[in-house]
């Protein structure tokens, strides 16, 4: 069954509109074709595309996220653990301090008192020690060079932006809406001429499974995107088990949640040249690491201060014996990292790694 032969949402009772079954009738009709890539070795041809990195559900992390260059940034909501103001500014001036000529961002669900309608009935439920200030919170963006984008469009070019905080209801948080109808209302605003279309949850079926084995993304969104905004990109969070990159011949999904499950920040950021030409696809640019073995990160390790315990580590470890991932594998090898240096229980040294990596992929992009 298609999305059009399964009727439109209003049509469609509360009990009709369970995920699961109806990405159960649908699965069979969804287009899963290979993620358009720019090789490890490709030239890109960086003034015929706008490069866009993508982060997302940082939680107060951000920190701990290290940057690829690009010309914009997108952050798909979740910013903060339960929209606290200082997570909000740091945020914010992490985004100003970023080099990079434009940054866009939507809220999520945990962004509670950026939706004072929302954050007034519940905040208690949230800040039993004292109310935030919704107001100073609004400013603290609004006074950032961020574009805070709900439910609007920016323009960078020719190539447009629109950005909704928007997601079915989730344990009740912000920006939340049902099911069906009132979800199909929001996305009716977009507009069908956007290329990059940034929402913070899901669409049904892409990068939406959770650990519990269930379905979170939004069937409306899907149809909104499948059927007549098919976006260039489409970029969201949300569902932190989700990260990843999937195409359905037509639009390039991105996942780019950063922390995992359990609010880690283990995901690095995804990064996308999309073509000025609008008739061509965007594509995910791969990282070029130029660390091939262990004397480079040795060599790496030691030109900077910050990673004196790591690089006792490696000093120690025969790397001779050792399968050790290198060159890109480096930024999937871990775990294995892991336990080649010896790191299980220092926790210090293990965070220092993590860093180490994400700093590594940042500085392999050309
Ligand atoms: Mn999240
Ligand atoms: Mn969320």
């Amino acid at each position: 069954m298609t999305p059009a032969e399964l009727g439109s949402d209003a049509d469609r009772g509360d009990s009709d509109n369970d995920p699961n079954a109806i990405w159960k009738s649908i699965r069979g009709g969804q287009q899963f074709v290979p993620v358009p890539t720019l090789g490890t070795n490709a030239t890109p041809a960086r003034t015929e595309c706008i490069r866009i990195v993508c982060i997302s559900d940082t939680h107060g992390r951000h920190r701990d996220i290290a940057l690829p260059a690009g010309d914009v940034l997108i952050h798909g909501g979740d910013w903060t653990k339960s929209g606290e103001i200082g997570t909000v500014q740091d945020l914010m001036d992490y985004f100003d301090n970023s080099g990079f000529p434009h940054v866009l961002c939507v809220a999520g669900n945990h962004e509670v008192t950026l939706q004072p309608s929302f954050y007034d009935e519940h905040w208690d439920r949230f800040h039993p020690q004292g109310k935030f200030d919704t107001k100073i919170a609004r400013k603290i963006v609004q006074q950032s060079r961020c574009i805070y984008l709900e439910d609007a469009v920016y323009s960078v070019g020719d190539v447009q932006f629109y950005g909704s905080p928007w997601s079915p209801i989730f344990f009740e948080w912000a920006f939340n809406a049902s099911r069906g109808k009132e979800m199909k209302t929001i996305w009716d605003k977009i507009p069908s001429t956007i290329d990059v279309l940034i929402t913070h949850g899901p669409p049904l079926g892409r990068g939406d499974y959770c650990h519990s084995r269930i379905r979170a993304g939004c069937y409306d969104l899907m149809c909104a995107v499948q059927e007549r905004i098919q976006p260039r990109l489409h970029i969201f969070g949300h569902i932190h088990e989700g990260y990843g990159v999937t195409f359905d011949g037509t639009t390039l999904y991105v996942n780019a949640s950063n922390v995992d499950h359990s609010y880690q920040p283990v995901n690095l950021p995804i990064v996308i040249d999309l073509p000025r030409d609008a008739t061509q696809p965007a594509h995910v640019v791969q990282p070029h690491c130029r660390i091939h073995d262990s004397k480079d990160f040795l060599g790496w390790l030691k030109e900077k201060d910050e990673y004196v315990i790591l690089e006792s580590y490696a000093v120690r470890v025969d790397w001779s014996i050792s399968k050790s991932p290198f060159g890109n594998a480096l930024f999937t090898g871990f775990m294995d990292l892991c336990d080649i240096l010896g790191l299980h229980r220092d926790r210090l040294a293990i965070e220092q790694l993590r860093s180490a990596i994400g700093q590594i992929y940042s500085e392999s992009f050309c």
